[in-house]
């Protein structure tokens, strides 16, 4: 480990302080009183740069952690984003949706566009069954998609052709 101003080096700082209290103690000579106190201050003083040396560094540490964190984090999304295509189960309503050769052990299942973008993965719930259409809800934004009555499946065609009520039903 680099630690250049570690703690190491600013309990040393305390020991020589210690040290120095001794001998000003036990010194009778006024000059070398006078000289001790004079060290005194240089190390109180070299301390103190140390101390805030080492704050310094710890905050640097601090940051780089959360900067790992952080990378650690987008690089799962990046592959978990892979996962997923944008889809429009219904004209104007987009989705991603689970591709089916990543699927694995999971249900087909939809998430939320906006969280998407927003580097999160929030699966969409049916809130509501309507004689029209559906509502999913985001649990994460609360964002709802209107759905005509489809299940969350990628080869579900968008109808865009004449209307015929009974055609999203098959
Ligand atoms: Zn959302």
């Amino acid at each position: 480990m680099v630690d250049p101003v570690g703690t190491g080096v600013v309990s040393a700082f305390g020991t020589l302080l210690k040290g120095l209290q001794t001998i000003k103690d036990l010194a009778v000579s006024v000059e070398i009183k006078a000289k001790v106190t004079e060290l005194y201050d240089v190390i109180l003083s070299g301390q103190q740069s140390a101390l805030e040396s080492n704050i310094k560094q710890q905050a640097l540490l601090d940051t780089i952690g959360q900067l790992k964190e952080e990378i650690a984090r987008v690089k799962a999304w990046e592959e978990t984003k892979k996962r997923y295509s944008l889809y429009e189960p219904t004209a104007g309503t987009f989705v991603y949706v689970i591709k089916e050769e990543s699927k694995g052990e999971e249900p087909s299942h939809w998430i939320c566009a906006n969280c998407y973008n927003e580097g999160k993965r929030s699966i969409l719930q049916l809130k509501t069954v309507g004689v029209e259409n559906n509502h999913y809800l985001c649990p994460l934004c609360k964002t709802e998609f209107k759905v005509r009555g489809t299940r969350p499946m990628q080869n579900v065609q968008v109808n865009r052709g004449p209307r015929n009520p009974n055609s999203w039903m098959a």
